[in-house]
């Protein structure tokens, strides 16, 4: 682990007690299920995806329906905290840290069907699986998160990642983040070289990812004392590093400081791993090529076939071409009534992000219980979002903002425009209880 990387012991006590250990730790934007009053309906609830999202409602609404059947639809086995993958692609955390049961989060009542939605048919209120199954429902919630798009990078393959190619990429999964610790460490120990991280030409999921991997390898370097030794690019297809004015502008000045190179307008076209090269399009210039000693790749991200080739989808020519169509405060989609979103897959301007999740969640829930009593949907999302915005290992700022960009600070002793230590506590100690109480439906 590297030197900085001071032991949790060291943070005050005073400060522990304000955040609250694990659930409270969302501060005043937390808002119990509670809250809710729970409703006698036979209705049959289906849930695409046991993810983040799918869990949460899954467990909220168990608690708030009596009488219903809540189906919920997934292969995956094992539910992933996915937050502390960059972290574990950091050399801080064991990847042991982020995998969990998905069985254990379900309550018993919960029928969960194992198979992928490949068809979404929302004029006769049912999706088909790719096994062919046919799940019927009376409403519907879409909690499908994103499909990486690794596909779209010529030369590129998640098989690649950590094979001694100095291919990285913290998204791909647990075993890659952790493959791309073990990428990292083997270009540091060459004692010198290029590293190019690259920003994919889509939304993405946590935006601030691709910047948390470049900061704390920035870190690793630095502390072998010889950073001079090493060239590190950052590579950015719109020219903008993070959605926030302030952030962006801080963000900018620091990889200036710290001596990163910026390639503004390059995307990610093509890697050829046995030569370590990688193709850029360059927007209104020709192709460059670029040869690396480690490369950390983030793909392109879209909603997943089976979403966007459904009515539910924005269409072409509309905004988030592709992603869930909702209603951005209410979570309800815009053609169907009974149909529901929350997430990743949908299409708003706002981070992707859990802690957007956790929003979703209570909004979400009030609006689909007022609709099922022929109530109006009162609950509106604000677009809060948030995100620990690693800046060394052992410093992070408390990035939180909703709806153009405006910061919405939780906590009156954190100022959201400094770095500290306090912050990296919370996102290394604190914010995995408070994501499973979330996953709980506590929160
Ligand atoms: C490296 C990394 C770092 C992150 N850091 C942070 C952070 O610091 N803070 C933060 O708040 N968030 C962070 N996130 C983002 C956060 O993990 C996601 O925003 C969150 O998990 C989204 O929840 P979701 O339910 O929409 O999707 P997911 O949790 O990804 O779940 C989607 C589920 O849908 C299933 N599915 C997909 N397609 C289908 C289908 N056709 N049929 C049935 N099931 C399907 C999948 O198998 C999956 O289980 C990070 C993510 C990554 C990858």
């Amino acid at each position: 682990m590297p030197k900085k990387h001071l032991p949790f012991e060291s943070v005050s006590r005073r400060d522990l007690l304000k955040f609250g250990v694990g659930a409270g730790v969302v501060g005043p934007l937390a808002l119990t299920a509670g809250s809710v009053k729970a409703i006698n309906t036979k209705v049959h609830v289906v849930i695409v995806g046991a993810g983040a999202g799918g869990i949460s409602m899954a467990n909220r609404l168990t608690n708030s329906l009596q009488g219903a059947k809540i189906t919920i639809i997934d292969t995956r086995e094992k539910h992933y905290y996915q937050p502390g993958w960059t972290l574990v692609a950091s050399g801080v955390w064991n990847k042991d840290k982020t995998v969990t049961d998905i069985v254990d989060w379900l309550p018993k009542s919960v029928n969960w069907v194992k198979g992928m939605v490949a068809e979404y048919d929302p004029d006769n209120n049912r999706v088909l699986l790719e096994d062919g199954q046919t799940v019927n429902y009376d409403q519907l919630i879409v909690a499908s998160g994103l499909q990486l798009r690794y596909d779209l990078i010529q030369g590129m393959d998640v098989d690649l990642i950590g094979k001694g190619k100095g291919v990285g990429s913290v998204y791909a999964s647990i075993d890659a983040a952790a493959a791309t610790n073990d990428e990292i460490k083997r270009w540091i120990s060459k004692g010198s070289g290029t590293g190019l991280f690259n920003l994919p030409p889509t939304a993405l999921k946590c935006a601030g990812a691709p910047l948390k991997m470049t900061f704390t390898t920035l870190h690793r370097l630095e502390d072998t004392g010889r950073r001079d030794q090493f060239n590190v690019e950052f590579m950015t297809p719109s020219g903008g590093l993070f959605g926030v004015p302030f952030y962006n502008d801080f963000i900018k000045q620091r990889f200036s400081d710290q001596g990163v190179k910026r390639n503004d307008l390059w995307t990610l076209k093509a890697i050829d791993a046995d030569a370590k090269k990688a193709t850029y399009s360059v927007k209104g210039g020709e192709d460059q090529v670029k040869d690396y000693d480690f490369i950390h790749v983030v793909p392109p991200m879209t909603a997943g076939a089976a979403l966007e080739n459904s009515p539910l989808a924005f269409q072409p020519g509309e905004s988030f071409t592709g992603w869930m169509k909702v209603d951005r405060e209410t979570l309800q989609n815009t053609s169907y009534a009974n149909v529901w979103g929350i997430g990743d897959v949908m299409g708003m301007p706002s981070n992707k992000t859990a802690a957007s999740v956790k929003m979703h969640a209570k909004v979400l829930e009030e609006n689909f219980l007022a609709s099922l009593q022929g109530k109006p949907l009162t609950a509106k999302h604000n677009g809060y979002t948030s995100c620990p915005m690693i800046t060394a290992i052992g410093k992070a700022m408390l990035v939180e903002f909703g709806w153009d960009s405006k910061l919405l600070p939780s906590f009156s002793f954190i100022d959201p425009k400094q770095e500290s230590w306090t912050v990296w506590v919370m996102k290394e100690r604190m914010l995995r209880p408070a994501y499973y109480a979330m996953l709980e439906g506590k929160i």
